[in-house]
C-alpha cells in the first residue's frame, strides 16, 4: 500500500462525531455516561488509523476498515468492557474451597439478605433501640458468639490477624509472651507471627524446639516479664514423626498457677465437628474454651464460612480490655460484616441445617457421588457440542479446604479432564481465564482439570458453555 493509498483509507474513517450520531440512533437500552462513550470512539478510530499508518508496502488492507457498522459495534463492545466492574465473579474450578485469592468463603443466602437489607437502609448499629441511646456495635452478635463458643464475652474486629494483634497489645505491650518454636507460624506470607509480635509492642519468647516442646520449656521460661502464653494453630503445615506439643489444658492449668492469661490464635476454628461428615476433625472453638483459654480468636471467613472477621471470644475481663484499647477502633467492623456474620451464626443454631445453609460447609460435604452425577451430566453436554475439537473426561482427584484449614488433608472429589488437539493446556488455561465469567482450574501436564466441588450448581451451564466457546475458538 502506497502513501496516496493510505491517505483515502484515512479518509474513509468516519469521524469521532459522526461515530456519536449513529450510536445515538441506535438508541441503545442503558447507554454508557457519554465520556465512557468518546473515550471508547476514539480508542477505536485510533486503533485503525494506527493500523492504516502502519501497514507495509505490499499489504493490502481489508476493505471493512472504515465499515460504519463494525467501528460500532466493536466501540460498543469497548465501552461495556470498560464498565465491567473491575473486582467481578469468577468460576472456581481450583477445588480450594477457601482460596484466599478469590474472596474465601461464599455468603449465606440468608447473609446475602442481611447485606441488602442493612446497606440499603439505616439501622442500630450503634444505637440502642430500647433506652434511645448511643448503643454498642458489638452487642449484635455477642450473644450468639457466647452461645455458640461457652465464652462469656466476645468481640468481633476486621479479619483474625487484627484480632491477634489487638489481643497481643492488649495484654502484653511492653511484656512478654512465651510460644512455642514448633508454633511460629507465616500465614499468606504478609502474617508472620514474630512480625506481628514486634508490631503489637510484645517480646516474643520463644520455648522448645521445633519438634518438641515441653511443659517444663514454658514452666522454665516464666518471668516476672511475662504476660502471656501464647497457642498458635500450625495452620498450614505439620510437625510429623518424634513430636510433642503441650496441650491447651496443661497450658492453662500452668498458667493459672502463675496468675497468667492464655490465648490461643485458632485460625481457622470451627463451631462444627467436620468429622461428623467423613472430614478430618479441626479444633472446635468450644473445645479450647473448655480446656480453659482465656483468649480465643479465629477468622470470619475460613471454616465458619461467614465475611471476613476476626473473631474473640474469651473471659468477660479480658474481652472488656480489647474492647477499651484505642487501637480496637482502628480495626473495627463494618456493618456489613456485622449483618453477615449474624445471619451466619445464627445458622449454626441448629447443627444439622447449617451443612445445607453454609455454601464452605456444603461443598465440604459434597460426596464423590453427587459430584460425579453433576459430572456426567457435564460431559456429556461437552462432548455433543464440542465434538471433536475437545477431550473431556470425568476422573477422580482431591479437593482441599484451603485458608489454613484442615492442612494436607485431601478430599476426594471429582474434575473434568480437559485436553485439546489444537492447544496446550496452558493456552487453555489462559483462554478459560479470559472467558466471561472468568473460569478458573488448574493444569496437569497436558491437561486442564477442573474440579467440581467447587462449582456452584448455578454455574455448571456456564462451565459448560465456556468449554464449548472453548471448543468453537480458532486453534
Ligand atoms: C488465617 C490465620 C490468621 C489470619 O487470619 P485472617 O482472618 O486471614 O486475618 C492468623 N492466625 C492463624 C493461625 C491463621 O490460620
Amino acid at each position: 500500500m502506497d502513501e496516496r493509498e493510505k491517505r483515502a483509507y484515512l479518509r474513509r474513517l468516519p469521524s469521532v462525531e459522526e461515530v456519536l450520531r449513529q450510536l445515538a440512533l441506535k438508541d441503545p437500552v442503558s447507554p454508557p455516561p457519554r465520556a465512557v462513550w468518546v473515550d471508547s470512539v476514539r480508542q477505536v478510530l485510533e486503533r485503525r488509523r494506527q493500523r492504516i499508518l502502519g501497514a507495509g508496502k505490499g499489504e493490502e488492507l481489508e476493505e471493512t476498515s472504515g465499515n460504519l457498522s463494525e467501528i460500532l459495534s466493536e466501540v460498543m463492545a469497548m465501552a461495556s468492557w470498560r464498565l465491567r466492574p473491575h473486582l467481578r465473579r469468577v468460576i472456581n474450578a481450583t477445588g480450594v474451597v477457601l482460596h484466599t485469592n478469590l474472596g474465601r468463603a461464599l455468603l449465606s443466602k440468608g447473609a446475602l439478605d442481611r447485606l441488602l437489607e442493612v446497606g440499603g437502609h439505616y439501622s442500630n448499629l450503634e444505637y440502642d433501640l430500647e433506652n434511645g441511646s448511643r448503643g454498642s456495635r458489638h452487642v449484635h452478635v455477642e450473644g450468639l458468639l457466647c452461645q455458640l463458643t461457652g465464652a462469656e464475652a466476645a468481640m468481633v474486629v476486621n479479619n483474625n490477624a487484627a484480632a491477634v494483634l489487638l489481643a497481643l497489645n492488649t495484654l502484653a505491650e511492653g511484656k512478654e509472651v512465651i510460644v512455642s518454636r514448633g508454633e511460629l507460624v507465616e500465614i499468606g506470607g504478609s502474617f508472620r507471627l514474630p512480625d506481628v509480635m514486634r508490631k503489637a509492642g510484645a517480646q516474643l519468647t520463644e520455648v522448645g524446639t521445633t519438634n518438641r516442646t515441653h511443659l517444663s520449656d514454658y514452666e522454665g521460661a516464666i518471668r516476672s516479664e511475662t504476660a502471656l502464653l501464647l497457642k498458635v494453630h500450625a495452620s498450614n503445615y505439620r510437625i510429623l514423626g518424634f513430636t510433642a506439643e503441650v496441650s491447651l489444658v496443661e497450658l492453662a492449668v500452668l498458667a493459672r498457677r502463675y496468675g497468667l492469661p492464655v490465648m490461643e490464635d485458632l485460625g481457622s476454628g470451627a463451631l462444627v465437628d467436620l468429622s461428623r461428615r467423613g472430614l478430618q476433625k479441626e479444633p472446635l472453638v468450644m473445645e479450647s474454651i473448655k480446656a480453659g483459654a482465656d483468649l480465643v480468636t479465629f477468622s470470619g471467613d475460613k471454616l465458619l464460612g461467614g465475611p471476613q472477621a476476626g473473631i474473640a471470644v474469651g473471659r468477660r475481663e479480658y474481652i472488656g480490655r480489647l474492647k477499651g484499647n484505642p487501637l480496637a477502633r482502628a480495626v473495627r467492623v463494618d456493618k456489613f460484616t456485622l449483618a453477615a456474620l449474624e445471619a451466619t451464626l445464627r445458622s449454626y443454631l441448629d447443627e444439622d441445617e447449617v451443612w445445607e445453609e453454609i455454601p464452605a460447609l456444603r461443598m465440604l460435604a459434597l460426596t464423590q457421588e453427587e459430584l460425579r452425577i453433576r459430572a456426567e451430566e457435564l460431559v456429556a453436554q461437552v462432548r455433543e457440542r464440542a465434538r471433536d475439537r475437545l477431550l473431556v473426561s470425568w476422573e477422580e482427584g482431591y479437593s482441599e479446604a484451603g485458608g489454613g484449614s484442615l492442612p494436607l488433608v485431601e478430599i476426594p472429589t471429582i474434575v473434568l479432564a480437559v485436553s485439546s488437539r489444537f492447544m496446550t493446556a496452558e493456552a487453555m488455561e489462559e483462554r478459560l481465564r479470559a472467558h466471561d465469567p472468568p473460569v478458573l482450574g488448574r493444569v496437569k501436564g497436558d491437561r486442564t482439570l477442573l474440579d467440581l466441588r467447587t462449582v456452584l450448581e448455578g454455574e455448571l451451564k456456564e462451565l459448560a458453555d465456556a468449554l464449548i466457546h472453548l471448543a468453537s475458538e480458532d486453534p
